[in-house]
């Protein structure tokens, strides 16, 4: 054995063979030491690079977070001075919640990414709704904004929209604002952001206190700028695991979350031989019958085998022999009681036995609610421990799951309307997710044409075509 004596193979593990500094008090944060005992290791080593820059981002974080001199003294300035070129001594970026829960988690990874690559410390304006689901990322600090900061919920501030048409007049930089608010939240007729490109970035690298809006994945978007490409590729040499590493850093379910979800696996879900995950999004149930959707779930599962057909000629159960447990997670109970009521009516005709469990039926999407964000959290949490998944097109609540279990999804098609569709569903490339509204210029306002030419490690994704993702 050529294992040094000092290595500790099981704090190896536990910390996710370096991503996870140690340190922290074990028992603030239980999930941190106890997620390697329920997900399967990860075969995806963090570079040495990224544990470095990880580490310089923990140490920027302690010295400048809230509750330090620093930030003190920064924050002050910065909310009494106008931006004279005045350096303060740390530099901040503010990331404000827009939509579900999923767009928000996969949003944070890449602004956490973001401040990583422009040496800022990340601040989030969590309201109640989230409050009690993750907890503290980052050693010996917080990550929330304080409570009476006066940049919490701020109307009053200039935007970089106005910023770009100041810019673009005058050529001057020299009345900058020492605060900015950015909001990135695409839509398909948006005017063209060219955030990632250099000339921005040179912009705003002189305004200490940014903060962001967006429901975006927007890392491939960096990858798009050459010095914020030189920089991921050294961290991330597997550009798909971006969100895997990012995702599985910062997002460790609080106590409170990691008693239901710990208690719900082991009570339901450990006894299986095999975890099918199923996330069933329906955008919009009114033109979407539950049949439809029924049978589109039915048609992929079969036809990929990930589910057993069922044996109509008897209800006499065979050599039973293994158990497979799917984990339903949708807004809506039908789904879950059908699938139940089919494999209990009769057996199947692989003889394996399929047990069917659905945590939660929320009914509609709520907003503000934090009870609602924690049954959302743990359906994410429990399908990204399943061994095979199946997620629906689109939805950001299974690329949440999709990446922190590093699992390439079998995506469903998305259904429009009451058409029959082949086929049903697809496996996807990677477990990153996609990024749905990415530039469609270059950063000379030229149309962005043939993107895998001038970006080959960027791809159109599966499930949305004009969106993108890293292989
Ligand atoms: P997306 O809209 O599918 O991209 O995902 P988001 O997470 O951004 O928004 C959907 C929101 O609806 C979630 O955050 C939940 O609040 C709720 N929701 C949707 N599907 C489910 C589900 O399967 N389980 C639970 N618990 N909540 C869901």
């Amino acid at each position: 054995d050529s294992t040094p004596a000092h290595v500790n193979l099981d704090d190896n593990d536990k910390l996710l063979g370096g991503l996870l500094t140690s340190g922290f008090d074990e028992e603030s944060c239980i999930s941190r030491i106890q997620s390697h005992l329920y997900r399967k290791a990860s075969p995806h080593k963090p570079s040495p690079y990224l544990i470095s820059k990880l580490r310089n981002y923990e140490e920027i974080h302690t010295r400048c977070g809230p509750n330090t001199r620093a930030y003190h003294r920064s924050m002050t300035m910065i909310e009494h001075s106008k931006n004279k070129g005045a350096a303060t001594l740390c530099k901040y970026l503010i990331w404000t919640p827009a939509n579900g829960l999923g767009n928000q988690m996969i949003n944070l990874a890449a602004t956490f990414l973001y401040a990583i690559l422009t040496d800022r410390v990340l601040l989030v304006e969590f309201g109640k709704d989230k409050h009690g689901l993750f907890c503290e990322p980052f050693l010996n600090s917080t990550w929330i904004l304080p409570r009476k900061s006066p940049f919490w919920n701020e109307k009053h501030i200039e935007t970089y929209q106005i910023l770009l048409e100041k810019d673009r007049a005058s050529n001057s930089t020299e009345d900058l604002p020492s605060v900015l608010f950015i909001n990135l939240q695409h839509t398909r007729s948006d005017p063209e952001k060219y955030f990632h490109c250099d000339h921005s970035q040179d912009l705003l690298q002189k305004i200490p206190l940014l903060i962001l809006q967006s429901d975006q994945y927007f890392v491939p978007s960096l990858f798009m700028n050459p010095f914020f490409n030189q920089e991921v590729t050294k961290m991330f040499p597997e550009k798909e695991t971006v969100f895997h590493h990012l995702g599985r850093y910062l997002f460790h379910p609080s106590n409170e979350a990691w008693k239901l979800i710990s208690d719900y696996y082991e009570a339901h879900l450990t006894k299986a031989d095999k975890q099918i995950g199923l996330q069933i999004r329906v955008f919009s149930p009114v033109s979407t019958p539950q049949q439809a959707v029924m049978d589109l779930v039915l048609s992929c599962t079969l036809k990929h085998k990930i589910l057993p057909q069922v044996d109509l000629q008897t209800s006499a159960g065979k050599n039973q022999t293994t158990v497979k447990a799917v984990l339903v997670a949708s807004l809506y109970r039908e789904y879950g009681d059908n699938l139940k009521r089919m494999y209990r009516k009769n057996p199947t005709l692989s003889g394996e036995v399929i047990k069917v469990y659905q945590p939660s039926h929320e009914e509609h999407q709520k907003y503000n609610d934090n009870k609602h964000n924690m049954k959302a959290w743990i359906d994410m949490y429990l399908l990204s421990l399943s061994d095979e998944l199946v997620t629906t097109s689109l939805s950001t609540f299974g690329y949440v799951a999709q990446g922190l279990g590093n699992l390439k999804p079998w995506l469903l098609y998305k259904l429009v309307n009451n058409e029959t569709h082949f086929p049903p569903c697809e496996r996807d490339f990677s477990s990153e997710p996609c990024y749905h509204f990415p530039p469609k210029h270059y950063c000379n306002g030229e149309p962005l044409k043939d993107i895998v030419s001038s970006f080959p490690y960027l791809r159109p994704c599966k499930d949305f075509r004009v969106g993108l993702k890293m292989v």
